[in-house]
């Protein structure tokens, strides 16, 4: 007999997953809470271009994407370096991005999932308009995932509030991302073309800081379109319990520096989709963290690390990274931070020039 499957959330996650089980023949049902996929969006878009060439089977139309990215301009106080990296990621267009991927989908839409209950060896999932039965439950719920709270893999999370505007703005650059460190923070300016840009940051009180940072950086436009937006980073012990699985944002799937969870998302989605294929869903939580729980751990260390630094110690890392400029160019990888600071520690020639930053760095894989 085939397998029930009900998938909780038709975010891109949910979505490519659901597209995997069908082309194995499963028909997989999606709940969820909105009465459109892609809406409201809460995503900044920007994804790294190897998504596209390793996620195999996401094929979309080319003006999903609206803006190709050559590098970014890092900024502190009066100070920038520009990283130059020709086509290193696509600005997308999220609410498209997402209807796209839940084309010919099985989706119930305004149904909030409400709990779940073990009946014999099925599971009754309740929403606020209907129950189901499933032999499998996904929870692809996002950030603030209901699944993840049934099954206590939210222990020790922490969650981080994010506001971006859409603002039309004149004279900034076309196809650089614009990031700004700031004590505690950072800001970005994602160029969207023609003339808008995407700027957001993550913090705990993101309205006052957004304002606040255009106002100090003396960056004027028409706010045309504004949303918020949760993440939430940290490692669930256990991402498969009996037959309940969690996914994407709900999993804590995403770079914990720059919070970009597109790409874990849909590669763990892959692997989830290659364990129901075999029926080894007991491996997927082993899977997927021997392919990326380091680098997430990694960037956990790497972003506490930055919370914690003073304004002296921002700059010292701000400089260093700035004389790193040709080494980051050449070695950098968007979907991997990790990758570039391993490559700096084992390279000996930059040693000499760490000198009070070898403090911090110590700090950060002490604490
Ligand atoms: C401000 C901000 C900017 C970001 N920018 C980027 C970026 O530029 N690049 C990038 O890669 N990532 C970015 N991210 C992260 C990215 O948005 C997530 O990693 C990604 O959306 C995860 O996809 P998902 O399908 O797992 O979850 P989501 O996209 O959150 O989708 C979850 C779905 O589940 C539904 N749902 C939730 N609860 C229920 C319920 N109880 N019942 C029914 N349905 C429910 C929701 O309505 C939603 O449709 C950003 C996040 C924020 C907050």
């Amino acid at each position: 007999m085939q397998k029930k499957i009900v998938i909780i959330g038709a975010g891109p996650v949910g979505c490519y997953l659901a597209q995997l089980l069908k082309r194995q023949g499963l028909s997989p049902i999606l709940i969820e809470e909105h009465a459109q996929v892609g809406r409201p969006v809460h995503c900044t878009g920007l994804v790294g271009s190897r998504l596209f060439e390793e996620i195999k089977h996401l094929t979309l139309p080319k003006d999903v994407m609206v803006n190709i990215i050559n590098g970014a301009v890092i900024y502190y106080n009066n100070h920038s370096f520009t990283l130059k990296r020709k086509a290193v990621a696509y600005v997308v267009d999220r609410e498209r991005f997402d209807k796209e991927l839940s084309r010919d989908l099985n989706i119930y839409h305004e149904h909030r999932f409400v709990g779940l209950e073990r009946e014999k060896n099925e599971y009754l999932v309740s929403t606020d308009r209907g129950e189901f039965y499933a032999d499998i439950v996904i929870g692809a719920d996002g950030a603030n995932s209901v699944v993840r709270k049934l099954i206590r893999q939210d222990v020790g999370l922490k969650y981080g509030k994010g506001l971006q505007l859409r603002m039309r703005i004149k004279s900034r650059h076309n196809n650089l991302v614009e990031v700004f460190l700031m004590k505690g923070s950072f800001f970005w300016i994602v160029p969207e073309g023609k003339g808008i840009v995407r700027v957001g940051t993550i913090s705990n009180n993101p309205h006052k800081d957004i304002y606040e940072f255009l106002s100090s950086a003396g960056i004027k436009g028409e706010v045309i379109d504004k949303f918020g937006g949760l993440v939430t980073t940290g490692v669930c012990k256990n991402t498969v319990q009996d037959n309940i699985v969690l996914v994407g944002g709900a999993a804590c799937q995403l770079k914990p520096l720059s919070y970009g969870g597109v790409y874990l998302g849909l590669k763990a989605a892959d692997i989830l989709a290659t364990c129901i294929r075999n029926n080894s869903l007991n491996k997927y939580d082993l899977l997927w963290k021997k392919e990326f729980l380091s680098e997430i751990k990694i960037g956990l260390k790497a972003s506490d690390l930055y919370n914690r630094m003073d304004n002296k110690e921002i700059n010292l890392v701000f400089n260093f990274l700035k004389k790193q400029k040709s080494f980051i160019e050449k070695s950098g990888d968007f979907e991997k931070h990790s990758s570039l600071l391993l490559q700096l520690i084992r390279n000996p020639a930059i040693y000499p020039q760490l000198g009070s930053l070898f403090k911090i760095f110590l700090k950060g894989i002490l604490y």
